[in-house]
């Protein structure tokens, strides 16, 4: 079909010229440009940007037309929480997730990383933004369980902030993550090390002075509450400890925080089957690699049931008082994935009470405010064509995004073929450790919802 249509639209271009350049047009197309929608739309893409987007527009001779009736043109998708390894970003932009902002790793790969999402050549990959290294203590969240081989420097005293956040910039990171964590909620004996009030104060100065955002991992309400009075931008994961009350959200608004929801990968917590049900899905099923089938498979042993009814109702309410949410799935945890678990957390995002177009905002224009990622997000003369075609209309279904039709990275046609990683997945946690394609041979990811306790409330 592409061939006829490839002919359709120019004498001259031979087959293999039409699937090897990033120049296109979508004729009649319902398009959400990542903040309002427009109907019976046509829209040129040149060169890797989008030319032209409109009712009106006219298309160049020169260019192959593909069909969007009965379609909806997104921009590709923005996942807001991930942790990155080798083959990560491949699955994640097979499932039209064209850009993932990392929230901690170790092999911080900054320079390929920065290179490529610069440049708008012919990739199999999802363009990163890393926090690299977060700041934590020894002992503390997420490296409580990492091999002694790691030696992750932590941070030793407030004094020390200012030294640690610039070694972590110099490095490379575009935003400082900071870890507060006890597991104090699951009121367990044992608690985690973790970073004192002066210490949570004087990494976010120094975040701020190096002018980056300070994004602050934690799960309970008091920890968020002390990151925001610290002047923390950000929280890295919706508050699962328990529903907050208007106090809180007026601290939040008066504040100006945003936060990163990784509802999904609290549903998976609460034992819903929602990841279990995607993977059997026959729009995901063929399209899943080997690491994406384990994590999404993968299972807490435990299950703490009254976590989700949590974060559903700070989801709602958060985003009813005009905070702003964007979309993050923290895979690779159990129970989501590279890619496909950003559809989930959309189709959550609208049970919390957003509509469609607002979730899709969450996973696209608004992330690329936020975090100043370069011209993406958005369907928009000028903007990166790295674009999302899709059967159906998911502005009235949200669920339509998994229809996918075909994938634009850089104005480039992506293969939906997973390839085969070789990876060592380590099926009780999710974690991984892969063979570098890359050079980062021993790189592994740790993931920063920290491992729940053996006996816990509620579970
Ligand atoms: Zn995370």
């Amino acid at each position: 079909m592409r061939v006829a249509i490839c002919l359709l639209g120019l004498l001259a271009c031979a087959p293999t010229a039409c699937a090897a350049t990033n120049s296109f047009a979508i004729r009649d197309v319902r398009v959400f440009d990542g903040d309002r929608t427009i109907e019976n739309a046509n829209v040129v893409v040149e060169a890797g940007r989008i030319a032209k987007v409109g009712f009106h527009v006219t298309i160049p001779a020169h260019l192959r037309i593909i069909d969007g009736r009965g379609k909806t043109l997104l921009p590709g998708l923005i996942d807001s929480h991930v942790h990155v390894f080798p083959g990560a970003q491949a699955d994640a932009l097979r499932f039209g997730v064209t850009t993932e902002l990392d929230m901690f790793d170790i092999s911080r790969n900054f320079k390929r990383w920065t290179a490529q999402r610069v440049r708008l050549a012919r990739t199999n990959e999802a363009d990163t933004w890393a926090a690299g290294l977060g700041v934590t203590v020894r002992g503390g969240a997420p490296l409580q369980d990492a091999p002694p081989w790691l030696h992750v420097p932590t941070l030793k005293s407030a004094a020390d902030a200012r030294k640690f956040v610039d070694a972590r910039v110099r490095e490379g990171s575009d935003y400082i993550k900071l870890f507060i964590e006890t597991l104090s909620e699951y009121h367990t004996r044992k608690t985690l090390p973790t970073l004192t009030p002066a210490e949570v104060c004087a990494v976010i100065a120094a975040a701020h002075a190096d002018h980056r955002l300070a994004i602050v991992h934690t799960q309970a309400e008091w920890a968020a509450r002390e990151a925001i009075n610290c002047g923390a931008d950000a929280l890295a994961h919706m508050i699962p400890d328990r529903v907050v009350g208007a106090h809180f959200i007026a601290l939040a608004k008066q504040r100006h925080i945003f936060i990163e929801s990784t509802d999904d990968v609290w549903a998976a917590v609460s034992g819903l089957g929602i990841a279990q049900k995607l993977a059997r899905d026959p729009r995901v099923a063929p399209y899943l690699s080997a690491a994406q089938k384990s994590t999404l498979l993968a299972k807490d042993k435990k299950t703490v049931r009254w976590l989700f009814p949590n974060v559903l109702a700070n989801t709602r309410a958060l985003h009813a008082a005009g905070i702003p949410i964007v979309a993050g799935t923290d895979s690779p945890n159990p129970g989501t994935a590279h890619g496909v678990a950003l559809h989930e957390e959309l189709q959550i995002l609208v049970k919390a009470g957003f509509t469609p177009q607002e979730a899709l905002h969450a996973a696209t224009a608004l992330p690329d405010a936020i975090f100043h990622l370069g011209r993406r997000g958005h369907v928009t003369p000028g903007y990166r064509a790295d674009l999302l075609l899709v059967r159906g209309n998911p502005i009235r279904n949200i669920a339509d995004t998994l229809s996918i039709d075909r994938i634009w990275m850089n104005g480039y046609a992506v293969s939906r073929t997973p390839e085969n990683h070789e990876r060592a997945v380590n099926h009780r946690t999710g974690s991984q450790r892969a063979p570098s394609r890359h050079g980062d041979s021993r790189s592994a990811t740790l993931q920063d919802r920290p491992k729940l306790p053996r006996a816990q409330s509620g579970s």
